[in-house]
């Protein structure tokens, strides 16, 4: 049962699209509203035509106003940097492209599809491996699902389902629930699995309707969030993780590793602690992909291992998140 306490916090605010619809799009608007220097404008527009801003108001009030080094709003600033050609960055690192066997499906590793639900997020991380992604064609349409599911049926290996995107959460609750009993309707397939920041960015996205989509059904329902500091766990957050944990939702999450965001001691093991205050169980922590425009979020792989060593010898094993990087062509997510 989910509790009236549970769910107090979401009656008197708006609806979850609303606050997506609402997002801040505007870089004017983001330095004004965080108080910060007007000068950083014309960088922030030009950044932004290549990859749109987009801060919704839940993350952007975690913010701190004045704080250029702000990690969260590192997160989301475009740059004048990000412009930079950096040899060895590229449009697609992860070779999303070659795995992509029908529109939208990416098959890479045994058992297990991720299905690119929709192509929208909620936030614009601006380390994303998805900036360059060519959604419209990967997306997303009720045809492609329509393609992806054929897959998913005719291949009885695959026992675990990922949505991904873009950011599947982004879906309206019907459209979820569409994609849900779809493959409800696929015996062989027993885990459901959503890769999503929504819950992060927005936990009023976290709605009774969904709960309860997720809570009645015999798949095995894991969500993999992704928060990469610790400042983003609110009471807000905590809440929403709360009622998905006591829907039985099993949660999961992972980090980007980020210069000058998460790339200390301190910051991994407050992060971890903080997650799992709320129920969560770090799973990976990621070297970041090498995609065009994210150069200066890059840790090299030996502070990388010297830092995660460090965090083992804070914390007990369960908290340890698996460093990994993703190598195009691999059959598993590489241990670094
Ligand atoms: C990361 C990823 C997965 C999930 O890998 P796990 O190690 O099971 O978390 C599945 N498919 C693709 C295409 C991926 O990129
Ligand atoms: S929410 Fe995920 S997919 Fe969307 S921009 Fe951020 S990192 Fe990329």
């Amino acid at each position: 049962m989910i509790s009236e306490t549970v769910l107090s916090w979401q009656r008197p605010l708006q609806s979850w699209q609303q606050l997506q619809a609402s997002a801040i799009r505007d870089p004017a608007i983001l330095l004004a509203r965080l108080q910060l220097p007007m000068e950083w404008l014309p960088a922030a527009r030009l950044a932004a035509e290549q990859f749109a801003l987009r801060v919704p108001e839940p993350f952007l009030a975690r913010i701190q106003p004045g704080d250029p080094n702000d990690p969260l709003l590192r997160q989301v600033l475009p740059l004048a940097i990000e412009m930079e050609q950096i040899p060895g960055f590229v449009a697609d690192p992860v070779g999303d492209q070659a795995a992509m066997v029908e529109p939208g499906i990416l098959q890479k590793y045994a058992g297990r599809v991720l299905l690119v639900a929709t192509g929208a997020c909620a936030v614009h991380c601006r380390y994303c491996f998805r900036r360059h992604f060519p959604y419209t064609q990967a997306n997303a349409s009720t045809a492609h699902w329509q393609t992806a599911l054929t897959v998913i049926a005719a291949d009885s290996s695959i026992k675990e389902v990922i949505l991904s995107g873009g950011d599947p959460l982004s879906l309206s609750d019907d459209r979820l629930n569409e994609l849900i009993q779809a493959l409800l309707a696929i015996p062989h397939v027993q885990r459901l699995r959503l890769h999503t920041r929504l819950p992060v960015v927005i936990p009023q996205r976290i709605t009774p309707a969904l709960l309860n989509m997720l809570s009645h059904t015999r798949l095995q329902t894991i969500m993999v969030i992704h928060a990469n500091h610790p400042n983003e766990i609110d009471a807000t957050l905590r809440s929403a993780l709360t009622s998905l944990r006591h829907s039985g939702v099993t949660l999961l999450n992972q980090s980007v590793l980020l210069r000058g965001i998460n790339d200390d001691v301190a910051t991994l093991v407050s992060l971890s602690e903080a997650l799992f205050a709320c129920g969560v169980l770090p799973y990976y922590l990621h070297q970041l992909d090498k995609v065009q425009g994210a150069a200066h979020f890059e840790v090299d792989a030996d502070t990388a291992r010297t830092l995660h060593a460090a965090v083992r010898d804070c914390l007990p094993g369960y908290l340890v998140p698996r460093l990994v990087k993703e190598i195009p062509g691999m059959a598993a997510k590489l241990p670094l």
